[in-house]
């Protein structure tokens, strides 16, 4: 034997160098050594990959184990919208953190865009088998108008302040409670009046950091979208004319389609003391696919994103994978979640010298995206992490 050490459970080697084969130069002794064949989308097409040192070889490597045949292989899934960190009262010990961050891993997310966590977890970068993570700080709101706990709550004063903090604390994004239940009015209303938040993003944009916002009603979305902001996360609210300006200025939704099914109950849970704000959110449900499927036709960049953390649960993304394939078609629905996601957050595509960040299914999730859910293999820095 080469010194090499057989991963766990990966069978025997297989060698497939020969003498005039290009070889990757030899890593460590204990490194995997992988070899995927199977068909590698979005191309469509029949592929040998193989791994080495955490990164992708287009040509044959020596020792190297066949971990997949036949199979079907993808860039490494994304959760564009998922908090590590946060549980149902806010933050959780980071052997719960770990937990929520391996799960998602299992389900193939291997990309993270966390949409605001009270704790710090940028430990995890240091985790090589944990996914990888762009934050957006913590969450900014202000007192009373959001879940206890979850936010960092401030008055619109001081928002163009806290924006510039949590620009620093995150890895390139902010995010805003952009509305909310205001229990005066009864009703879901914007947090921020539209020139403190028009310069509050100007002032992200000044810091080089992307501004999004949590939107559920008409009226956050309308002002946001025209106050210059990047992404709109649920956006159960959206018109036309919102619609066609986020086209148009390629801003991001990430409707969260796992969370929009929750309205029902947060509506049941406020019918009593607010019954327009339950009749509201019963109206948004209840036309959420005629909305997020308008959104997908006008070319807005739409992206799985689960809302994991909270109140809902880790592991999700084939799930709303799923969801998205009902409005958009299943290769849309991939894109969303994986290299049309993975391109708009800065990560490599597939290709020589990249990250081997990959996920493989037995079966071809094109014809049945619900595939998404159960992947065979899921492949992080090179390393299988779950099988
Ligand atoms: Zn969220």
């Amino acid at each position: 034997m080469s010194g090499h050490h057989a991963p766990p459970g990966l069978g025997e080697p297989h060698f497939f160098a020969h003498d005039h084969d290009a070889v990757v130069a030899a890593g460590p002794p204990e490194s995997q050594r992988l070899h995927l064949s199977g068909v590698l989308l979005p191309q469509g097409e029949r592929t040998d990959l193989w791994v080495v040192d955490g990164l992708i070889r287009t040509q044959p490597v020596r020792d190297a184990f066949t971990v997949c045949t036949g199979a079907w292989i993808l860039p490494g899934l994304v959760d564009a919208h998922c908090h590590v960190g946060l549980g149902a009262h806010g933050a959780v010990p980071r052997e719960v953190a770990e937990a929520q961050a391996s799960a998602d891993r299992d389900a193939g997310t291997l990309l993270i865009r966390d949409a605001g966590s009270p704790v710090d977890t940028h430990w995890i970068d240091e985790r090589d088998d944990l996914p990888r993570i762009i934050r957006a700080g913590r969450h900014i709101a202000r007192p009373f108008r959001y879940i206890r706990n979850y936010a960092e709550e401030v008055e619109p004063e001081a928002l163009i302040d806290e924006v510039a903090r949590q620009a620093t604390r995150g890895d390139g994004w902010v995010k805003l409670v952009g509305d909310w239940i205001d229990r005066d009015a009864g009703d879901l209303a914007p947090l921020w009046p539209a020139d403190v938040a028009a310069a509050a993003i100007a002032r992200a944009h000044e810091l080089g950091a992307r501004v999004t916002a949590h939107c559920f009603g008409e009226e956050s979305v309308h002002q946001l979208v025209r106050a210059g902001i990047d992404g709109i996360e649920h956006g159960t609210g959206l018109d036309a004319d919102t619609i066609a300006l986020m086209a148009e200025r390629g801003v991001a939704l990430v409707p969260t389609m796992v969370n929009l099914e929750n309205f029902p109950g947060f509506a049941a849970a406020g019918e009593a003391r607010f019954p327009a704000y339950a009749s509201h959110m019963r109206a948004l449900h209840a036309r959420r696919f005629a909305t997020i499927t308008a959104a997908i036709e006008a070319g807005v960049p739409v992206f799985a994103g689960t809302d994991a953390g909270g109140t809902i649960g880790h592991g999700l993304v084939g799930t709303e994978i799923g969801l998205l394939a009902k409005l958009g078609g299943a290769e849309f629905a991939l894109g969303a979640g994986s290299w049309r996601a993975r391109a708009w957050l800065g990560a490599p595509p597939v290709a020589d010298g990249a990250w081997a960040d990959l996920v493989v299914y037995d079966t071809d999730p094109r014809l049945d995206p619900d595939v998404a859910r159960t992947p065979s293999l899921v492949i992080l820095r090179g390393s299988v992490v779950s099988r």
